[in-house]
Protein backbone atom coordinates (compact mmCIF):
# COMPACT_ATOMS: atom_id res chain seq x y z
CA UNK A 1 0.00 0.00 0.00
CA UNK A 2 1.34 3.39 -0.78
CA UNK A 3 0.73 5.78 2.28
CA UNK A 4 0.04 9.00 1.95
CA UNK A 5 1.69 9.62 5.25
CA UNK A 6 -1.67 11.63 6.04
CA UNK A 7 -2.26 9.89 9.10
CA UNK A 8 1.63 10.52 10.60
CA UNK A 9 1.75 14.77 9.36
CA UNK A 10 -1.74 15.79 10.19
CA UNK A 11 -2.45 16.11 13.42
CA UNK A 12 -5.64 14.28 15.15
CA UNK A 13 -7.41 17.32 17.14
CA UNK A 14 -10.88 17.66 16.87
CA UNK A 15 -12.06 21.00 16.80
CA UNK A 16 -16.06 21.47 18.18
CA UNK A 17 -18.61 23.88 18.60
CA UNK A 18 -21.94 23.29 20.21
CA UNK A 19 -24.84 24.90 18.81
CA UNK A 20 -25.89 27.28 21.62
CA UNK A 21 -26.08 30.88 20.96
CA UNK A 22 -23.72 31.96 23.77
CA UNK A 23 -23.65 35.54 22.97
CA UNK A 24 -25.54 37.67 20.52
CA UNK A 25 -22.51 37.27 18.04
CA UNK A 26 -22.96 33.88 17.65
CA UNK A 27 -24.07 32.93 14.35
CA UNK A 28 -23.49 29.69 12.57
CA UNK A 29 -21.17 31.71 10.49
CA UNK A 30 -18.98 32.50 13.37
CA UNK A 31 -19.06 29.20 14.41
CA UNK A 32 -17.85 28.37 11.48
CA UNK A 33 -14.92 30.99 11.32
CA UNK A 34 -13.93 29.74 14.75
CA UNK A 35 -13.71 26.58 13.12
CA UNK A 36 -11.75 27.10 10.30
CA UNK A 37 -9.43 29.81 12.66
CA UNK A 38 -8.47 26.80 14.77
CA UNK A 39 -7.92 24.08 12.19
CA UNK A 40 -5.38 27.07 10.97
CA UNK A 41 -6.91 28.05 7.73
CA UNK A 42 -6.49 31.48 8.75
CA UNK A 43 -2.17 31.36 8.58
CA UNK A 44 -2.56 29.00 5.59
CA UNK A 45 -0.89 30.83 2.22
CA UNK A 46 -4.07 30.70 -0.08
CA UNK A 47 -2.15 33.38 -1.96
CA UNK A 48 -3.22 32.39 -5.99
CA UNK A 49 -4.49 29.08 -5.43
CA UNK A 50 -7.16 27.19 -6.58
CA UNK A 51 -9.10 25.59 -4.08
CA UNK A 52 -11.85 23.01 -4.38
CA UNK A 53 -14.34 23.33 -1.69
CA UNK A 54 -15.93 20.20 -1.73
CA UNK A 55 -19.97 20.04 -0.51
CA UNK A 56 -23.21 18.29 -1.44
CA UNK A 57 -25.56 20.13 -3.12
CA UNK A 58 -28.22 17.85 -2.26
CA UNK A 59 -30.81 15.86 -4.71
CA UNK A 60 -33.80 17.35 -5.73
CA UNK A 61 -36.59 17.41 -3.47
CA UNK A 62 -34.10 16.89 -0.47
CA UNK A 63 -33.69 19.56 2.49
CA UNK A 64 -30.69 17.82 4.64
CA UNK A 65 -28.17 19.18 2.18
CA UNK A 66 -25.54 21.38 4.23
CA UNK A 67 -27.02 25.39 4.41
CA UNK A 68 -25.26 27.53 1.82
CA UNK A 69 -24.56 30.42 4.21
CA UNK A 70 -22.39 27.75 5.90
CA UNK A 71 -19.95 28.15 3.02
CA UNK A 72 -19.91 31.42 2.31
CA UNK A 73 -17.19 32.26 5.42
CA UNK A 74 -14.53 29.55 4.21
CA UNK A 75 -15.08 31.23 0.51
CA UNK A 76 -14.52 34.74 2.42
CA UNK A 77 -11.48 33.93 4.25
CA UNK A 78 -10.04 32.18 1.24
CA UNK A 79 -10.74 34.89 -1.08
CA UNK A 80 -9.40 37.27 1.83
CA UNK A 81 -5.92 35.76 1.34
CA UNK A 82 -5.90 36.02 -2.22
CA UNK A 83 -6.82 31.98 -3.06
CA UNK A 84 -9.33 31.42 -5.62
CA UNK A 85 -12.47 29.34 -4.06
CA UNK A 86 -14.97 27.13 -6.55
CA UNK A 87 -17.89 25.13 -5.52
CA UNK A 88 -16.55 21.50 -6.35
CA UNK A 89 -19.08 18.52 -6.86
CA UNK A 90 -19.13 15.03 -9.20
CA UNK A 91 -21.27 13.46 -11.09
CA UNK A 92 -23.36 10.49 -9.93
CA UNK A 93 -23.90 7.20 -11.04
CA UNK A 94 -27.22 6.79 -10.89
CA UNK A 95 -30.06 9.63 -13.09
CA UNK A 96 -31.18 11.92 -11.47
CA UNK A 97 -30.97 15.86 -10.95
CA UNK A 98 -27.08 15.61 -10.39
CA UNK A 99 -25.90 13.33 -13.19
CA UNK A 100 -24.19 15.17 -15.32
CA UNK A 101 -22.83 18.73 -15.29
CA UNK A 102 -25.83 20.69 -16.30
CA UNK A 103 -27.80 18.84 -14.44
CA UNK A 104 -25.96 18.99 -11.36
CA UNK A 105 -25.48 23.59 -11.79
CA UNK A 106 -29.20 23.86 -12.05
CA UNK A 107 -29.71 22.49 -9.11
CA UNK A 108 -27.01 23.33 -7.29
CA UNK A 109 -28.31 27.00 -8.01
CA UNK A 110 -32.24 25.84 -7.38
CA UNK A 111 -30.52 24.99 -3.73
CA UNK A 112 -29.04 28.42 -3.18
CA UNK A 113 -25.41 27.70 -3.62
CA UNK A 114 -25.11 30.57 -6.28
CA UNK A 115 -22.05 33.21 -6.74
CA UNK A 116 -24.49 36.02 -4.47
CA UNK A 117 -24.81 33.50 -1.69
CA UNK A 118 -21.73 31.25 -1.30
CA UNK A 119 -19.41 33.58 -3.07
CA UNK A 120 -17.89 31.03 -5.55
CA UNK A 121 -18.40 29.55 -8.55
CA UNK A 122 -19.82 26.15 -9.37
CA UNK A 123 -17.24 23.31 -11.36
CA UNK A 124 -18.21 19.89 -12.11
CA UNK A 125 -14.84 18.14 -11.46
CA UNK A 126 -15.53 15.14 -13.54
CA UNK A 127 -16.34 16.88 -16.32
CA UNK A 128 -19.52 17.02 -18.38
CA UNK A 129 -20.54 13.27 -17.88
CA UNK A 130 -18.67 12.61 -15.21
CA UNK A 131 -15.81 10.66 -17.47
CA UNK A 132 -12.86 13.19 -16.38
CA UNK A 133 -10.63 11.39 -13.64
CA UNK A 134 -6.74 11.69 -13.43
CA UNK A 135 -5.24 7.80 -12.07
CA UNK A 136 -3.37 8.12 -8.67
CA UNK A 137 -1.36 5.05 -7.83
CA UNK A 138 -2.07 3.89 -4.26
CA UNK A 139 -1.23 0.00 -4.58
CA UNK A 140 -4.55 -1.03 -2.54
CA UNK A 141 -5.45 -4.24 -1.46
CA UNK A 142 -8.52 -3.46 -4.12
CA UNK A 143 -6.97 -1.14 -6.25
CA UNK A 144 -3.54 -0.35 -7.50
CA UNK A 145 -4.81 3.17 -8.86
CA UNK A 146 -8.25 5.34 -8.75
CA UNK A 147 -9.80 7.88 -10.63
CA UNK A 148 -9.81 11.09 -8.78
CA UNK A 149 -11.71 13.64 -10.39
CA UNK A 150 -9.59 16.08 -12.74
CA UNK A 151 -10.76 19.24 -10.97
CA UNK A 152 -10.13 18.00 -7.74
CA UNK A 153 -7.25 16.39 -8.32
CA UNK A 154 -5.71 19.68 -9.88
CA UNK A 155 -6.63 21.54 -7.09
CA UNK A 156 -3.94 23.25 -5.19
CA UNK A 157 -5.63 22.58 -2.28
CA UNK A 158 -8.86 20.87 -1.16
CA UNK A 159 -12.00 22.30 1.29
CA UNK A 160 -14.28 19.67 2.46
CA UNK A 161 -17.35 20.29 4.11
CA UNK A 162 -19.75 17.15 4.66
CA UNK A 163 -23.00 16.87 6.55
CA UNK A 164 -23.09 14.13 8.73
CA UNK A 165 -25.44 11.30 8.35
CA UNK A 166 -26.62 8.12 7.99
CA UNK A 167 -25.60 5.81 4.87
CA UNK A 168 -27.09 3.13 3.26
CA UNK A 169 -24.07 1.18 2.29
CA UNK A 170 -21.21 2.43 4.49
CA UNK A 171 -23.70 2.85 7.83
CA UNK A 172 -22.88 6.94 8.27
CA UNK A 173 -21.94 9.13 5.67
CA UNK A 174 -19.09 11.80 6.71
CA UNK A 175 -15.80 13.49 5.22
CA UNK A 176 -14.16 10.07 4.45
CA UNK A 177 -17.72 8.72 2.57
CA UNK A 178 -17.39 12.97 0.96
CA UNK A 179 -14.20 12.17 -0.13
CA UNK A 180 -13.67 8.59 -0.92
CA UNK A 181 -17.31 8.73 -3.21
CA UNK A 182 -17.48 12.12 -3.83
CA UNK A 183 -14.54 13.50 -5.21
CA UNK A 184 -14.04 10.33 -7.92
CA UNK A 185 -15.18 10.05 -11.45
CA UNK A 186 -17.75 8.26 -12.26
CA UNK A 187 -15.59 5.01 -13.85
CA UNK A 188 -14.38 5.14 -9.66
CA UNK A 189 -18.10 5.04 -8.52
CA UNK A 190 -18.75 1.84 -10.80
CA UNK A 191 -15.60 0.38 -9.74
CA UNK A 192 -16.20 1.28 -6.22
CA UNK A 193 -20.14 -0.48 -6.06
CA UNK A 194 -19.65 -3.58 -8.58
CA UNK A 195 -19.58 -6.03 -6.05
CA UNK A 196 -23.21 -4.88 -4.55
CA UNK A 197 -25.96 -6.03 -6.07
CA UNK A 198 -29.20 -6.68 -3.76
CA UNK A 199 -31.43 -9.13 -4.43
CA UNK A 200 -35.23 -9.40 -3.83
CA UNK A 201 -37.24 -11.30 -0.73
CA UNK A 202 -40.34 -12.61 -2.61
CA UNK A 203 -41.83 -13.46 0.88
CA UNK A 204 -41.26 -10.22 1.86
CA UNK A 205 -42.60 -8.45 -1.50
CA UNK A 206 -46.39 -6.73 -1.52
CA UNK A 207 -45.73 -6.27 -5.21
CA UNK A 208 -46.27 -2.36 -4.95
CA UNK A 209 -43.89 -2.28 -7.83
CA UNK A 210 -42.29 0.96 -6.02
CA UNK A 211 -39.00 -0.16 -6.55
CA UNK A 212 -39.30 0.35 -10.69
CA UNK A 213 -39.53 3.87 -10.84
CA UNK A 214 -36.86 3.89 -8.89
CA UNK A 215 -34.31 2.36 -10.55
CA UNK A 216 -32.45 4.88 -13.28
CA UNK A 217 -30.83 1.65 -14.90
CA UNK A 218 -34.24 -0.25 -15.33
CA UNK A 219 -32.98 -3.18 -13.80
CA UNK A 220 -36.21 -3.67 -11.28
CA UNK A 221 -38.86 -5.88 -13.62
CA UNK A 222 -41.82 -7.41 -12.60
CA UNK A 223 -43.90 -9.70 -14.43
CA UNK A 224 -48.15 -9.51 -13.75
CA UNK A 225 -48.78 -10.57 -10.01
CA UNK A 226 -45.34 -11.65 -9.26
CA UNK A 227 -42.52 -10.28 -6.86
CA UNK A 228 -40.70 -7.50 -8.27
CA UNK A 229 -37.24 -9.65 -9.96
CA UNK A 230 -33.73 -7.51 -10.06
CA UNK A 231 -31.79 -8.20 -13.36
CA UNK A 232 -28.44 -8.70 -11.46
CA UNK A 233 -26.58 -7.84 -15.36
CA UNK A 234 -28.20 -4.60 -15.77
CA UNK A 235 -27.70 -3.28 -11.97
CA UNK A 236 -25.32 -0.79 -10.97
CA UNK A 237 -25.22 -1.39 -7.17
CA UNK A 238 -26.17 2.38 -6.63
CA UNK A 239 -28.43 0.86 -3.58
CA UNK A 240 -31.49 3.41 -4.13
CA UNK A 241 -33.93 0.70 -4.87
CA UNK A 242 -33.43 -0.35 -0.67
CA UNK A 243 -34.71 3.04 0.46
CA UNK A 244 -37.73 2.73 -2.27
CA UNK A 245 -38.61 -0.67 -0.92
CA UNK A 246 -40.92 0.21 2.12
CA UNK A 247 -41.39 -3.45 2.94
CA UNK A 248 -38.22 -4.05 3.61
CA UNK A 249 -38.25 -7.01 0.60
CA UNK A 250 -34.74 -5.26 -1.07
CA UNK A 251 -31.82 -6.94 0.84
CA UNK A 252 -28.06 -6.67 -0.17
CA UNK A 253 -26.49 -9.95 0.38
CA UNK A 254 -23.02 -8.99 2.68
CA UNK A 255 -21.80 -12.37 3.27
CA UNK A 256 -19.66 -12.49 -0.32
CA UNK A 257 -18.23 -8.70 0.12
CA UNK A 258 -18.02 -8.63 4.20
CA UNK A 259 -17.62 -4.83 3.91
CA UNK A 260 -15.73 -4.68 0.59
CA UNK A 261 -17.50 -1.88 -1.00
CA UNK A 262 -16.50 0.66 1.73
CA UNK A 263 -13.28 -0.48 1.61
CA UNK A 264 -12.76 0.50 -1.72
CA UNK A 265 -14.67 3.89 -1.06
CA UNK A 266 -11.70 4.39 1.28
CA UNK A 267 -8.96 3.91 -0.81
CA UNK A 268 -10.35 6.40 -2.98
CA UNK A 269 -10.25 8.85 -0.28
CA UNK A 270 -6.77 7.86 0.34
CA UNK A 271 -5.94 8.75 -3.43
CA UNK A 272 -8.12 12.29 -3.13
CA UNK A 273 -5.84 13.11 -0.56
CA UNK A 274 -2.40 12.18 -1.55
CA UNK A 275 -1.38 15.05 -3.58
CA UNK A 276 -3.03 17.47 -0.63
CA UNK A 277 -1.16 16.01 2.15
CA UNK A 278 -1.03 19.67 4.69
CA UNK A 279 -3.31 21.50 1.66
CA UNK A 280 -6.60 19.94 2.79
CA UNK A 281 -8.99 20.80 5.36
CA UNK A 282 -12.23 19.05 6.94
CA UNK A 283 -15.57 20.06 8.09
CA UNK A 284 -18.82 18.13 9.49
CA UNK A 285 -22.01 19.65 9.57
CA UNK A 286 -24.11 17.77 12.55
CA UNK A 287 -27.50 18.58 12.19
CA UNK A 288 -30.24 16.93 10.57
CA UNK A 289 -28.77 13.46 11.18
CA UNK A 290 -30.95 11.67 9.40
CA UNK A 291 -30.85 7.90 8.18
CA UNK A 292 -29.74 7.88 5.01
CA UNK A 293 -27.61 10.11 2.02
CA UNK A 294 -28.70 13.35 0.87
CA UNK A 295 -28.52 11.61 -2.53
CA UNK A 296 -31.88 10.90 -2.26
CA UNK A 297 -34.65 12.86 -2.97
CA UNK A 298 -36.36 13.16 0.27
CA UNK A 299 -35.75 13.70 3.82
CA UNK A 300 -36.22 11.42 6.89
CA UNK A 301 -36.93 12.30 10.25
CA UNK A 302 -33.35 12.72 11.90
CA UNK A 303 -32.15 9.78 14.45
CA UNK A 304 -31.02 12.45 17.49
CA UNK A 305 -31.20 16.27 17.73
CA UNK A 306 -28.95 18.89 16.07
CA UNK A 307 -25.70 18.70 17.44
CA UNK A 308 -23.03 21.19 16.18
CA UNK A 309 -19.98 21.43 13.89
CA UNK A 310 -16.22 20.15 13.73
CA UNK A 311 -13.03 20.61 12.30
CA UNK A 312 -10.41 18.85 12.07
CA UNK A 313 -7.04 18.31 9.41
CA UNK A 314 -7.72 14.85 9.79
CA UNK A 315 -10.38 13.08 8.07
CA UNK A 316 -10.85 9.92 9.97
CA UNK A 317 -10.13 11.35 13.33
CA UNK A 318 -13.26 14.05 12.62
CA UNK A 319 -15.06 10.91 11.35
CA UNK A 320 -14.51 8.89 14.47
CA UNK A 321 -15.88 12.05 16.70
CA UNK A 322 -18.47 12.65 14.88
CA UNK A 323 -19.81 9.20 15.22
CA UNK A 324 -18.83 9.15 18.85
CA UNK A 325 -20.71 13.09 19.47
CA UNK A 326 -23.69 11.62 17.81
CA UNK A 327 -23.69 8.21 20.15
CA UNK A 328 -23.17 10.53 23.12
CA UNK A 329 -26.92 12.12 22.14
CA UNK A 330 -30.17 10.39 22.84
CA UNK A 331 -32.25 8.74 20.19
CA UNK A 332 -35.44 10.28 18.93
CA UNK A 333 -38.11 7.82 18.91
CA UNK A 334 -40.42 9.17 15.55
CA UNK A 335 -37.14 8.36 13.55
CA UNK A 336 -36.04 4.94 12.14
CA UNK A 337 -34.55 4.59 15.68
CA UNK A 338 -37.62 3.51 16.66
CA UNK A 339 -36.80 2.35 20.29
CA UNK A 340 -34.94 5.98 20.97
CA UNK A 341 -31.73 4.65 22.55
CA UNK A 342 -30.06 6.53 25.57
CA UNK A 343 -27.03 8.76 25.30
CA UNK A 344 -24.14 6.51 25.19
CA UNK A 345 -25.39 3.74 22.95
CA UNK A 346 -24.50 3.06 19.35
CA UNK A 347 -26.74 4.70 16.74
CA UNK A 348 -25.91 3.85 13.06
CA UNK A 349 -25.98 0.05 13.25
CA UNK A 350 -29.75 0.05 14.70
CA UNK A 351 -30.58 2.38 11.71
CA UNK A 352 -28.90 0.02 9.40
CA UNK A 353 -28.63 -3.57 10.28
CA UNK A 354 -25.80 -6.25 9.03
CA UNK A 355 -24.10 -2.84 7.98
CA UNK A 356 -20.49 -3.10 9.79
CA UNK A 357 -20.19 0.87 10.76
CA UNK A 358 -16.31 0.44 11.90
CA UNK A 359 -15.30 -0.29 8.66
CA UNK A 360 -14.53 3.37 7.14
CA UNK A 361 -12.70 4.36 10.49
CA UNK A 362 -10.85 0.81 10.81
CA UNK A 363 -9.49 0.56 7.55
CA UNK A 364 -8.80 4.36 6.91
CA UNK A 365 -6.39 4.11 9.50
CA UNK A 366 -4.80 0.88 8.75
CA UNK A 367 -3.79 2.37 5.19
CA UNK A 368 -2.72 5.62 6.58
CA UNK A 369 -5.83 7.95 6.02
CA UNK A 370 -6.01 9.51 9.59
CA UNK A 371 -6.22 8.23 13.04
CA UNK A 372 -8.98 6.38 14.72
CA UNK A 373 -8.03 8.15 17.67
CA UNK A 374 -8.47 11.84 18.47
CA UNK A 375 -7.66 14.95 20.72
CA UNK A 376 -11.07 16.57 20.83
CA UNK A 377 -11.35 20.13 21.86
CA UNK A 378 -14.48 21.97 22.51
CA UNK A 379 -14.64 25.79 21.56
CA UNK A 380 -16.27 28.21 23.12
S1 LIG B 1 -40.88 -1.85 -3.54
FE1 LIG B 1 -40.47 -3.70 -2.34
S2 LIG B 1 -42.49 -4.58 -1.95
FE2 LIG B 1 -42.73 -3.11 -3.64
S3 LIG B 1 -42.45 -4.35 -5.51
FE3 LIG B 1 -40.45 -3.52 -4.99
S4 LIG B 1 -39.51 -5.15 -3.77
FE4 LIG B 1 -41.69 -5.57 -3.80
S1 LIG C 1 -29.08 -1.25 -6.80
FE1 LIG C 1 -31.28 -1.22 -7.18
S2 LIG C 1 -31.71 0.85 -7.97
FE2 LIG C 1 -29.49 0.53 -8.11
S3 LIG C 1 -29.12 -0.24 -10.18
FE3 LIG C 1 -29.39 -2.05 -8.88
S4 LIG C 1 -31.55 -2.56 -8.97
FE4 LIG C 1 -31.32 -0.47 -9.76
Amino acid sequence: MSKTNNAEKVSNKVYTVGLKAKRPSDSHQKKIEKLAEAIGMKKFDWKNKLVAIKTHFGERGNSAFPRPTLIRPIVDLIKAKGGKPFLAETSTLYTGSRSNAPDHIETALLHGFGLEVTGAPVFICDGLTGRSGQLVKIDGKHFPEVSVASGIFEADALVVVSHFKGHEVSGFGGTIKNLGMGCCSRTAKLAMHTSIRPSVLEDKCVKCGACISWCSVNAIFQEKGSPAKIDQKKCQGCGECLTACRANAIRINWSGDAGGVTEKMVEHALGVVKNKVGSSFYFNLLVDIVPVCDCYGFTDAPIVPNIGYAASLDPVALDSASVDWVNQQPGLKNSSLKDGFDPGQEKFPHVHEKIDTKIQLEYGEKIGLGKKTYERVELD
